[in-house]
């Protein structure tokens, strides 16, 4: 049998720095089948890589694909795109890349993370998860019993622009906690760049670079607060952090979930796990699968999804 017959809905997730596509396979496998870089700002080149891995020939044959995208969608489905990062701003994805034979369902990478993290991930099982994406920019979602909490205008992700916390630090002056403890945010505080590649701030604060400690320091103490007060709101069984900088930096993650109990002064809410995400670099993917699957009920989901999401007790 072609891999493709079994595949009727796969994902793409289109990041700050890179698109990746893939497929739930034999045995709930999750199988990534190529990644190609995001072209900043230039919207018909990053149209063409997302039909590029679609091409792939596993990827080939299915009629529907779950893209989470790295912003967030107005209520008529129109990309936000703020900084036009991607080119797309205003623009309907889904109609965009739409071809004779093929749907697509765009979701918000907050809550394809989240959903994927939720339902076959670091916190299936759990009720009420909470997930929270470091990466390029900082998002939360908060699912309960697999549905997401999407808001009144598609954005009960903003977090990342909530206003940052009392700090003892010197000249902290940033209007939101993206703009402190993002991946971006960290790169450009170092390196001056904000396409800079965050890897070289950690390897200099490992070879005792004061400054560099220093930044990282200070964004991890604003997003471990952002993180107690997201915890005290939702009341969720386990946090979740995902996204490429929240997953990639082990000792960022751990100093963020340290200073997040640090702060929480409720006996209950301290013993929250906070978990680093269990589906890696493709929750995002895996998760907008699982949305489209909900939002395309009239088609079959491969006999492989629904075996791993039976499996794990989390159909909705
Ligand atoms: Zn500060």
């Amino acid at each position: 049998m072609r891999a493709s017959s079994r595949t009727d809905i796969v994902g793409v997730d289109i990041g700050g720095t890179k698109i990746a596509a893939g497929y739930i396979g034999g045995g709930g496998r999750l199988v990534q089948t190529g990644v190609e870089p995001t072209t900043p700002g230039d919207g018909a080149a990053n149209v063409a890589a997302v039909h590029r891995l679609l091409a792939h020939p596993d990827l080939d044959g299915s009629p529907v694909v779950g893209v989470s995208m790295a912003t967030t969608m107005d209520e008529n489905g129109a990309l936000r795109d703020p900084h036009n990062w991607f080119g797309w701003r205003g623009v309907d994805l889904a109609e965009l890349l739409r071809t004779d034979r093929r749907e697509f369902v765009v979701v918000a990478d907050a809550e394809a993370g989240a959903v994927g993290e939720a339902m076959i991930g670091a916190s299936s099982g759990d009720q009420r998860a909470l997930y929270v994406t470091v990466g390029t920019g900082i998002a939360h979602c908060f699912v309960e019993a697999g549905r997401p909490l999407s808001g009144a205008h598609k954005s009960a992700y903003f977090s990342g622009y909530t206003t940052p916390a009392r700090c003892s630090w010197d000249g902290c002056d940033a209007p939101y906690v993206e703009r402190i403890s993002s991946g971006t945010a960290i790169a450009r505080d170092f390196l001056g760049e904000e396409r800079g590649d965050t890897r070289l701030v950690f390897d200099a604060a490992r070879t005792g670079d004061r400054h560099a400690r220093q930044i990282i320091e200070h964004a991890a103490w604003h997003l471990g607060v952002l993180i107690a007060d997201l915890m005290l709101i939702y009341d969720p069984d386990s946090v979740v952090i995902g996204g490429g900088l929240g997953t990639g930096a082990d000792s960022y993650r751990q100093r963020v979930a340290e200073v997040a109990r640090g702060h929480l002064t409720v006996e209950h809410t301290r013993g929250i796990p906070i978990r680093r995400a269990g589906l890696g670099g493709s929750s995002c993917w895996a998760g907008a699968i699982l949305v489209a699957r909900e939002q395309c009920t009239d088609r079959a989901i491969s006999e492989d999804a629904h075996t791993l999401i039976s499996t794990q007790g989390r159909l909705p």
